[in-house]
Parts: C-alpha cells; sequence; structure tokens
C-alpha cells in the first residue's frame, strides 16, 4: 500500500478507529503528524547487561529466563509475580494487574527486559519494565520514547512508525534547495526524519537533529527575509508625527516616564517617521508600564487623524484596557469604544458605524475585532498585548482591516533574545527594563502544604490592615483529576471556614463576561478582602492594594505562568508577599525547580530556565512557525544553526548564493507553499 503524508491515521495498517481517537489526543491526525512525532527520548538497548553490572535505579537491557511463577497479594488482589534470573543473579517481576503476562512469559523462556530494578533487602525486583521475546541480536538498537496517552503503548506507536516509514520513505519531498542540501551534506529529508525516530548510533542522531533542524529554520529565516524585503518596498507617505497629543497627555500624567519608557517611545516615534510601517514589539516585565508607551504611540497616529485598535486575549484584559484608557484619555478629544462578542444588535451596529465614519478613534476587545462586521475607515495602528496568545494568522488578521497598519506587541513574557529572533523574525523589538520608582519588592516563599496555617495568619494580618489577597489553583470544579485543587471548593472552605470574617470572593473563566468585570470590579473596590481565582487573573490585571498571593498546587504551573501571577501584587508602594504551596506529593524535582522563583525575580531568566526545562512548544504554544520541539536542548548549537540559516536565507533572497536558475525555481515552488502563505500573512509584507 502506498500511503501520502495527507491521508487519515485511521487507514494505517493496525489502526481501528478507537485507536485513531487515541492518537488525536497526542496531536496526530494523519500519516505527517505521525512521521514528525519525534521521540522524547531514546533507550539505548544496544547492551545487554547482567544483574550484577547494573546499579539499583538505572534502566538498562537484561537477558533473563524464567525460572518461576507465583502471585503477590495488593490491595485485596492477587498480581503475578515472576522470578527471573540471569548468570548473575535473579530478580522478581512484580506485575501489577498484568494478569496476561504469564501466557508471554512462559517459565524456561528466555527474553530481554528493559527497566530498572529495585534493591529491597537484598531482593532485587522491577515492577515497571518492557520486555521483547526476541532475543536475535537486530532487537539490539536505540529505540525511540515517545510521549504516549492512555492506551497507546510505546511498543504500538514504534511499530505504526516504522511501517509508515517502510511505505513511503522515498515519498518526502524536499524543501530547501538543493544545493544548500548538498553544500551542507545535509542528506535526503526522508533519511534524516527516519534516522530520528530510529537512530543508528548517537552521532548519528545528533547529525541527522542537525541538518533537520538547520531546513526547519532556513524555511522560516527565508520567509522572514522575503518579508523585509517586501515591506521595505511599502511607501507610506507621511509627515513628521505630530506631538500636541502628546504633550497634553505627558503634562496631565500624574508620574513621569521612566528612561527605559522615554527610549522606546523614542524609537517608536522614530519608527513612525519611516516611510515603512512599524512593526515593533515591546518587552517588559509585568508592571513595567508597557501600556502607557503603547497609549502614547496611539496618540501619534489619532492626531494624524488614524484610528487604533487594542487587542487583548481575555475579556478581563480587554475591559481593564478599557478602564485604563478611558482613565488616561479622560478629557482629551478621542472617542472610545468597546467591542465583545456579547455585543449585539443596536448597540454593535452603533460601533460598526460609528468605526466606519471614524467617529471612534480607539477600540478595544477581543477576538470579536477579526469579526468581518468592524471595518475601520482609517486604521493606522494596531496594539496588541500579550501578542503570544494569538495565534499567527489570528494577529494578520487584524492588520488586514487597514493599509499597511503599524503595529506595535506588548508582551509580558520575556522571550530568549535567540528565541524571540527566531518567532519574531523581522519585528525590532524594545525593552523596557526599568521598574517604575518607589515599587515595594515581592518577597517569594515555598512553604509546604503542612505550614499553611502560617499563611493563613499573614494574610489575615495584611487584610486587618486594610490590604488585599489572592487564592490561585489549577482548575474550577472538581474534576475526574481528583488530585487537582480546585477552586470553587477551595473558595467556600476559605470563605466559611478560614477567613469566616472577611469578604471572599470568587473569578474564574467560565462566569459570563459581566459577572468577570463586577468581580473585579468589587474587588478593586476594596469590597472583597481575599479574591479567590484561576488563571484568569494572570495577564494585566492591576489592583495596587493586593499584597498577597497564595498559589496552590504551585508546581502544577509554569515558572514563567507563576511570575506572571505574581505580577499581579507588589504593584503598590507597600511590600508584597508570594507564597507558593506546592502539593503534599511534589517530587523532589518539580520542588527545587520552583526555587529559581525564590531566587529571582528576572522574567527573562525565569523564561530561560523555563525554556530549557520544558521546551519551547510548551511555552510558546504548540508548533510555533516550525521550532522542531528539540530545539531547547542543544540551546547552544542550534542557536548557531539559526544564526547560520537566517544568514543563508538572506543571502539567497539577495541572489548572493547558488545557481541563479535553480533559485528562480525554486522561490516560485516555495511560494506556494502553506507555511509561506501563513507566515506572510502575519508579516504583512
Ligand atoms: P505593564 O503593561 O507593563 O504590565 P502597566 O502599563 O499596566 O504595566 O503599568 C503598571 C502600573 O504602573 C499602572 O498602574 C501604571 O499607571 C503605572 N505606571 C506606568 N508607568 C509608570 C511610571 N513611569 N511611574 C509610575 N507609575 C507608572
Ligand atoms: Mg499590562
Amino acid at each position: 500500500m502506498a500511503l501520502n503524508l495527507e491521508d487519515e491515521i485511521q487507514y494505517l495498517k493496525g489502526v481501528g478507529p478507537a485507536a485513531a481517537k487515541k492518537l488525536n489526543r497526542i496531536g496526530i491526525s494523519n500519516i505527517r503528524d505521525l512521521i514528525y512525532y519525534f521521540p522524547r527520548t531514546y533507550e539505548d538497548r544496544r547492551e545487554v547487561n547482567t544483574l550484577r553490572d547494573v546499579k539499583e535505579g538505572e534502566k538498562a537491557t537484561f537477558r533473563f529466563k524464567i525460572v518461576q511463577h507465583t502471585r503477590f497479594l495488593y490491595k485485596g488482589k492477587l498480581h503475578p509475580k515472576i522470578t527471573v534470573a540471569d548468570e548473575s543473579g535473579k530478580a522478581y517481576l512484580y506485575c501489577f494487574n498484568r494478569d496476561f503476562i504469564t501466557n508471554a512469559l512462559k517459565v524456561g523462556v528466555v527474553f530481554h527486559l528493559t527497566g530498572a530494578y529495585s534493591n529491597k533487602r537484598g531482593s532485587k525486583s522491577f515492577s515497571q519494565f518492557e520486555y521483547d521475546l526476541d532475543t536475535s541480536a537486530p532487537e539490539l538498537k536505540i529505540l525511540p520514547v515517545y510521549r504516549l496517552t492512555a492506551g497507546i503503548s510505546q511498543k504500538f506507536l514504534r511499530k505504526l512508525t516504522d511501517y509508515a516509514f517502510s511505505h513511503f520513505r522515498e515519498n518526502f519531498k524536499e524543501d530547501i534547495p538543493g544545493f544548500i542540501r548538498d553544500g551542507y551534506k545535509l542528506g535526503k529529508k526522508g533519511a534524516l526524519v527516519r534516522e530520528i525516530h530510529f537512530p543508528g548510533d548517537m552521532d548519528a542522531l545528533r547529525r541527522a537533529k542537525e541538518a533537520f533542524s538547520y531546513s526547519e529554520f532556513f524555511k522560516y529565516q527565508l520567509v522572514v527575509a522575503l518579508a523585509r524585503n517586501s515591506s521595505k518596498k511599502i511607501k507610506k507617505n507621511r509627515s513628521a508625527c505630530p506631538r500636541q497629543l502628546k504633550e497634553d497627555f505627558l503634562n496631565r500624567l500624574n508620574f513621569s516616564l521612566t528612561k527605559a519608557q522615554q527610549r522606546v517611545l523614542e524609537e517608536i516615534e522614530s519608527d513612525l517617521n519611516e516611510s515603512r510601517p512599524m512593526n515593533r514589539m515591546i518587552q517588559g516585565d509585568v508592571g513595567s508600564g508597557k501600556t502607557v508607551v503603547a497609549l502614547l504611540s496611539g496618540l501619534f497616529a489619532i492626531e494624524r487623524g488614524g484610528q487604533i485598535a487594542i487587542m487583548a486575549p481575555t475579556e478581563i484584559l480587554a475591559r481593564q484596557h478599557l478602564k485604563t484608557t478611558s482613565r488616561y484619555f479622560q478629557g482629551m478629544p478621542i472617542n472610545i469604544s468597546y467591542i465583545s462578542g456579547s455585543i449585539k444588535g443596536v448597540r454593535r451596529k452603533e460601533i460598526v458605524l460609528g468605526l466606519l465614519k471614524k467617529e471612534i478613534d480607539v477600540v478595544i476587545g477581543t477576538h470579536a475585532l477579526f469579526s468581518e462586521d468592524i471595518v475601520f475607515r482609517d486604521l493606522s495602528l494596531v496594539i496588541i498585548d500579550e501578542q503570544h496568545k494569538f495565534g499567527v494568522l489570528q494577529r494578520g488578521k487584524l492588520r488586514a482591516k487597514g493599509e499597511h497598519p503599524d503595529c506595535i506587541v506588548m508582551s509580558a513574557t520575556p522571550i530568549p533574545r535567540t528565541l524571540s529572533m527566531i518567532i519574531y523574525g523581522d519585528l525590532d523589538v524594545s525593552v523596557i527594563d526599568e521598574m517604575p520608582a518607589g515599587r515595594a519588592a515581592v518577597e517569594t516563599y515555598i512553604t509546604k502544604q503542612a505550614e499553611i496555617e502560617k499563611v493563613y495568619d499573614k494574610v489575615a494580618e495584611e487584610v486587618r490592615e486594610g490590604r488585599q489577597a489572592y487564592f490561585i489553583y489549577p482548575i474550577i470544579e472538581e474534576s475526574k483529576n481528583a488530585d487537582l485543587k480546585n477552586a470553587i471548593d477551595s473558595y467556600n472552605r476559605l470563605k466559611d471556614d478560614i477567613f469566616k470574617d472577611m469578604n471572599v470572593g470568587l473569578l474564574h473563566g467560565r462566569l459570563s463576561d459581566d459577572k468577570k468585570d463586577q468581580i473585579m470590579d468589587m474587588f478593586r473596590e476594596r469590597k472583597y478582602d481575599i479574591l479567590v481565582a484561576t488563571t484568569v487573573v494572570e495577564v494585566g490585571v492591576d489592583v495596587p492594594n493586593a499584597t498577597v498571593m497564595v498559589i496552590e498546587q504551585a508546581e502544577r504551573f509554569g515558572l514563567s505562568n507563576i511570575h506572571q501571577l505574581r505580577g499581579r501584587i507588589g504593584r503598590g508602594s507597600d511590600k508584597s508577599y508570594c507564597y507558593l504551596v506546592p502539593d503534599r506529593s511534589t517530587s523532589r524535582d518539580a520542588f527545587n525547580r520552583l526555587r529559581i522563583l525564590q531566587d529571582t525575580s528576572d522574567g527573562f531568566k525565569i523564561a530561560e530556565y523555563d525554556l530549557r526545562r520544558r521546551g519551547a512548544g510548551d511555552v510558546l504554544g504548540k508548533r510555533q512557525s516550525g521550532i522542531p520541539y528539540f530545539f531547547i536542548e542543544d540551546f547552544e548549537v542550534n542557536t548557531k544553526l539559526i544564526y547560520r540559516a537566517q544568514k543563508d536565507a538572506r543571502r539567497f533572497v539577495k541572489g548572493e548564493i547558488g545557481p541563479e536558475e535553480e533559485r528562480g525555481r525554486f522561490l516560485k515552488a516555495f511560494i506556494k507553499s502553506d507555511s509561506y502563505k501563513s507566515a506572510m500573512y502575519y508579516f504583512g509584507g
């Protein structure tokens, strides 16, 4: 059977509808997904070891003979216990809930087992292991280890992948220019990808990963280089930035901008005096004052007669932007409007008309801004908050509502420079690396569950002094995943029991927008002393009087998430306290990982640490712009590859490398490809 990459996974031999469903859960819906579902790690089975030579807890492959079957009792049930032996000694296999294993592992049989044993009172035992009855030499190789889901085993995935490869190895389209492939001796794409799944040896694996990474980077950097080229050609005819509104604004502001804010504003102003559209990201830690700078930039646009759109990823944040913006622009000749999915009927028509007639200067909203009925008379600046939460295409959609509008994206998610270069390509980056004066530091503590009383005491103390606190939980309500604490139950417990005499509010993502808004207002107005919440308060929420944050089951959150959350406190001049309370069952590793939050308040450091640990996909959203998931494994090597790919791509576009005819042919095909189309849309070339 010949296979195509687009064929649905369920047509693959050995995959029924049930298995297909499970595979869908891990993102595999067609053959292509399977082929690019790279191993998480590898298991080296090239060597057979003896019990004597392997230490307790070390994973290895053994060759055992089965000596005896017995049973053992666990939780009122009998499970198979199998005695095995090699020339150096014996061990027991405790086979929890694997009743049928004795059919496969019959007494007298010799087989291969891979696992780590534990050693208790001189007796060695395995409770988790894989086995292989085929002990012939070819089985001794490096095996891929994939991320799994319930009902899908390593063996099954390995078999599927192997089968898929054997049926169309030759059909891989080469997607980078031949002369580059040959020049770097990268090898054929199909062979590379296969090598990453089933490496011959570790050196070949490393080479294959590098070659694959380079190719992915090259394609992406090529898109960026082409976009740079074409956006250079766009000429906006504009006069120098008028400054009256800016002056007015600054005069009314009750603080002065930090040096960093001033610098970034100057960078933006100078962009806006150029004839090509601005594409700039403002990066700065939570509370560093990005919003003011973005709004000031908006004033240039408005004074030039244009409209601005501000987009936020959540309702709460969008509404907060509405509040802040209205407050900042109060008394100025600027009309502000708000749009959300729930605004319908007459009200919506008014907004639509207002935008068309340019009676509205500023519109703030969520994804609703993408709706087809939202049309601008003259959209000249797009401001996007927390932009990594929006998909590439979505951003492009908003920008397409104007004639090459300028674009500012704000991000409080500090992204290591190398990575931002890959992801944002030709976005210019401005960094606000200074906090407004008078901010008190946030002290962070990791507190054991057993000592939570101390935390309650601290919360009570702060509340008595007129301040407020957040309690954060990983999920909203009780779920099948029973070991997760949920906000609703905790809210009831805190309200009725622990903080009986205080006002406790509850905020989570499933409440209606109005309700959320109402609760945030009440918290802001101090009608609540304590707010119990999920991560809906993660971005942007600004209540300077809140000085304590308690994050329960902190080990469940990403480090960057926690850093964001903790940015909700320490926004006033009072000292603030963040308590991370890991679950009792938290592993030592997970516990230690939280330490970095205690040690630093530098968002960039935390992000980089997070990134190295979890991989780019988890930090930035899945399948971002062709970053192979193993990118992060070898950060330094990959950084070099990126720079090289960027240089090559630029020279390629300028016509400095490769035979002209081949270059032309390649570009023609490349421009028709999907990766090109979606990326180009984003860059707005
Ligand atoms: P970010 O968007 O970077 O998280 P914001 O722009 O929301 O930060 O600013 C956080 C708070 O600090 C706001 O209440 C804002 O009014 C205030 N702020 C911004 N810049 C300054 C400054 N230079 N001096 C004092 N306060 C400032
Ligand atoms: Mg903000």
